[in-house]
């Protein structure tokens, strides 16, 4: 079964042919470091969490780099306000680089709570000045930037005079110059719609670098363009990102690599659609947006109770990524709902009676879930194939409907491909530690019983000196063993 991919730069779905099977290079945009995470964000990054698991899945070997702005990220987005992560230094008497570290901590602890997995690669902007400057010089010496009052501007009339300047976003120059209204400060650009490759530091920027231009900052669509090249080559196969990204950030970013090497970077181009609340945008900007850390202590008054990570995880997977996906309290309680009915009939698969023969075709909803994910990673059509499953698993243990051993052996094997594997979501009864330690001591106490039956000593000595040296002791008893801390 061959993965179709909605491009939005062709904006239609095409067959993924990855430029280097099995590899396939994937940058996303991360988060700008200087607040807590908020539904928006865990959208983002589990959209593509649930296409890196499942090209993994396929067989493809993913090198996966997802950003971390630090630097650059202005207020409003383009190249006016002051520094996001420079404010908030200011207003919190701290370091720039003292937000950058709490909030990045913060950002990642509410990505493991979600069960995403890490990038391979997750630089930061700060980290990337000389590669940044290198990049801009590039685009200044083909004469698609230029200097005014020791800033470097993009050049967009030049550009859009060779290549076709908002092809991604569908805006046109023309319009764009009717659009735009001069902005103060912005006087020293040819036209406004120009971004900013490097802007000069004001002496309140403490976070500020020498370049040939000024003593500045990189702009903040530099940093992707400049990392995604060094980390994936001048061509990779996906981008990602929010939707919100695609103008001024991803126009830009595909701009400043046409310029620099006279060819796209991206293969692919791929846009999470964002999450509303009664229908508007949720955002910093609305001050509509609830963080990852308020749902899950579910103090916020938005919030009838607490939702676990896992829940969240379940609520965003049931809308397919390119739909916007409203919020709601009712939404979120069926979505845990729905989640506990999965798990538990996962949990009955073990128990089910089996039969010589079975009454199901188990062997067709492996192709249902598969065509479902590789259909432009549809998740809540390959949910409603798992829901089908639990009718099923609830009629066999009801003895309505009969199935065979391997059968059962393969419903199971489904479960664990597309609910834990792909899906990522895990059981949150087995999250608790203690529980987990009895479970594993269980089992090494299992394999040392054994030995013993095996009369192979040695075994049987080796894992209670081990545990030993962990001061855990283990006791012999008339029925197996126990074990305590010392
Ligand atoms: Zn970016």
């Amino acid at each position: 079964m061959r993965l179709s991919i909605y491009n939005t730069l062709k904006r239609k779905k095409e067959i993924f042919e990855p430029l280097n099977p099995p590899h396939v290079g994937m940058y996303v945009c991360g988060p700008t470091v200087y607040g807590d995470a908020h539904l928006g964000h865990a959208r983002s990054a589990l959209t593509f969490d649930l296409v890196f698991r499942y090209l993994k899945f396929l067989g493809y070997k993913v090198r996966y780099v997802r950003n971390i702005t630090d630097v650059g990220h202005l207020e409003n987005d383009a190249d006016e306000g002051e520094d996001k992560i420079a404010k908030k230094a200011r207003l919190e008497q701290l370091e720039p680089m003292e937000i950058v570290k709490y909030f990045t901590d913060r950002y990642h602890a509410n990505m493991d709570a979600l069960n995403i997995q890490h990038p391979s690669i997750e630089p930061t902007a700060s980290g990337h000045i000389i590669e940044q400057i290198e990049m801009v010089k590039t685009i200044f010496d083909k004469g698609y930037a230029y200097e005014a009052e020791g800033s470097v501007y993009f050049d967009v009339d030049k550009y859009s005079q060779d290549y076709d300047y908002g092809k991604l976003s569908g805006r046109k120059v023309e319009e764009l110059l009717e659009n735009t209204r001069e902005l103060a400060g912005q006087e020293e650009k040819k036209n406004s719609f120009d971004f900013a490759l490097w802007k000069k530091a004001d002496e309140r920027h403490i976070m500020q670098w020498k370049s040939p231009w000024s003593k500045g900052f990189p702009g903040w669509h530099m940093e992707c363009s400049a990392m995604s090249k060094k980390y994936l080559g001048e061509t990779f196969d996906i981008h990602g990102g929010g939707m919100d990204l695609l103008f001024p950030h991803h126009e830009s970013e595909i701009a400043q690599s046409n310029a620099a090497q006279g060819k796209d970077a991206v293969r692919y181009w791929m846009h999470n659609n964002m999450i509303t609340v009664n229908g508007q945008k949720m955002g910093k900007s609305l001050n509509n947006f609830i963080t990852l850390n308020e749902f899950f202590s579910g103090k916020h008054e938005a919030l009838q109770q607490a939702y676990s990570p896992m829940t969240i995880r379940f609520f965003l997977l049931q809308a397919h990524y390119r739909s916007t996906l409203d919020f709601s309290n009712e939404a979120l309680q069926a979505a845990e709902k729905g989640m506990n009915k999965l798990f538990a009939a996962y949990d009955l698969i073990e128990k089910l009676p089996d039969t010589k023969s079975s009454s199901v075709d188990i062997a067709k909803y492996r192709d249902l879930c598969l065509k479902a994910m590789s259909d432009d990673f549809n998740s809540p059509v390959l949910i409603a194939h798992l829901f089908d499953l639990v009718k099923v698993i609830n009629q066999v243990n009801d003895k309505k409907e009969t199935l065979s051993k391997d059968d059962i052996v393969t419903l199971k094997q489904i479960f664990d491909d597309f609910l834990i594997t792909i899906l990522g979501i895990k059981s949150e009864k087995s999250t608790d530690n203690t529980q987990v330690v009895d479970y594993l001591m269980q089992t090494i106490l299992d394999i040392r019983q054994n030995a013993k039956t095996n009369k192979d000593w040695a075994t049987a000595d080796k894992i209670r000196n081990d545990l030993n040296k962990l001061n855990i002791q283990v006791k012999d008893t008339k029925d197996g063993a126990s074990w305590s801390f010392r």
